[in-house]
């Protein structure tokens, strides 16, 4: 049975790509962003937490943060990849520390709600039939005094949301919906966010309508994901956090180069061809506008002179003037009227011209129906069509 789960879905939006080496090909990678890894022990930390209160036991500030110290510790490993190199592990180790001192001072005597589960995997069907099923990790799930079901979720970002961006959040409504699932007689479930390192707690709730439409959201991503046989790069600021770079389309050749010393890295094929074509490409750009220049100038020339044949070094240029009718181009005004005169006087036959590349687009879009789109797929085959651009790096990037 197909899983999904949120961060599934969000690697695909991320970057299809990165969704396939990871969920796919399973591609295996020592490398974890600090980020997560400071979140990792600050999650351990908390579920320490709860831990021991449900067990009677409340540890001190002190006894916490050693914990979370001694997590840091014991976890540190040689794949830790620090993107933003301003920063040292211990900036980070501080950040996490301070976040859970906040939490510990701000949520002290932990009598606000009562936990019932930790780390609780949930998983349950999203569609109809039962094909498809979600899967989660709930940090922690409470009922508060009015027998309200709490879902909390630790975040370590360093970015805040808006309340408009958590009432639309997927992650937590997924859980609502195995809540729901596990427990019908669940009334009210209050969604709740704590951005630990803004000291912050941010709450939502959904209908039952917002998460039957979630549902449709959901398979109608899946569906997506299933259909997709190309799982392109989707290269962003991301990029810098992923651990697939040595593995990606787009950017081995760049890590490939990165091993490289100046002298290899400025004789390499893959690199002189690029460095090759962009200066021609720009000389090209050049040559066209000084083209254009001297061609005007050669018309002045023929025009003030009155003659139309102008004699060179080796060659001759021939300049002549045409009267002639212009008719309204594409996006020009009239273009409309003139297109619907053509085709009710019966023209347009004789003067259209069919794009395939536009009928091979529809047809790839999805934009047509399906037996007419088979047809018109059965008159054409499948080819590989070179498609190459040229770009300038980011500043910073090698
Ligand atoms: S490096 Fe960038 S483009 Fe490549 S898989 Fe990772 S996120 Fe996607």
């Amino acid at each position: 049975m197909p899983t999904y789960s949120h961060s599934r879905l969000e690697s695909y939006q991320n970057c299809p790509r990165q969704f396939k080496l990871h969920y796919i090909d399973k591609i295996e990678v020592e490398e974890e962003g600090i980020e997560a890894f400071m979140g990792s022990r600050a999650h351990e930390a908390l579920e320490k937490l709860y831990k021991d209160i449900r067990m009677t036991k409340v540890p001190t500030l002190e006894e916490l943060l050693a914990y979370y110290e001694q997590q840091w510790d014991k976890n540190w490993h040689d794949g830790i990849k620090i993107v933003r190199k301003e920063y040292t592990p211990d900036h980070y180790r501080e950040v996490g520390r301070r976040a859970v001192a906040e939490y510990y001072e701000q949520h002290q005597p932990f009598d606000e709600s009562r936990t019932i589960a930790l780390e609780y995997k949930v998983a349950f069907p999203i569609d109809e039939a039962g094909d498809y099923t979600m899967l989660g990790y709930v940090d922690r799930l409470a009922v508060a005094k009015d027998g309200t079901y709490e879902i909390h979720d630790y975040k370590t970002s360093g970015r805040l949301p808006t309340q408009a961006q958590a009432d639309k959040d997927r992650q937590l409504a997924l859980y609502q919906l195995a809540v729901r699932d596990m427990w019908p007689d669940v009334k009210q479930v209050d969604l709740v966010w704590h951005y630990l390192v803004f000291g912050k707690e941010i709450r939502s709730r959904r209908t039952s309508k917002q998460l039957d439409n979630l549902k449709q959201d959901v398979m109608a991503r899946i569906r997506t994901i299933e259909a997709d046989s190309d799982f392109r790069p989707r290269e962003s600021a991301l990029c810098d956090w992923c651990a697939y770079p040595p593995y990606c389309p787009a950017k081995r050749h760049e890590f490939e180069m990165s091993e490289l010393s100046p002298e290899k890295y400025a004789s390499e094929n893959g690199v002189t061809l690029v460095d090759k074509y962009a200066e021609l490409d720009t000389r090209k750009t050049e040559i066209e506008r000084d083209l254009e220049q001297v061609k005007a100038a050669l018309i002045k020339y023929a025009k003030d002179k009155e003659i139309e044949v102008i004699k060179g070094g080796g060659h001759r240029v021939m300049v002549r003037f045409y009267k002639g009718l212009a008719l309204p181009r594409k996006d020009e005004p009239g273009r409309r009227e003139l297109e619907e005169l053509v085709k009710a006087e019966g023209l347009w036959e004789q003067v259209a011209v069919m794009s395939p590349v536009s009928l091979s687009k529809l047809v790839e879009r999805g934009a047509l129906d399906t037996e007419l789109a088979r047809k018109i797929s059965d008159m054409g085959r499948q080819e590989e069509r070179p498609w190459v651009k040229l770009s300038k790096l980011r500043r910073g990037s090698n």
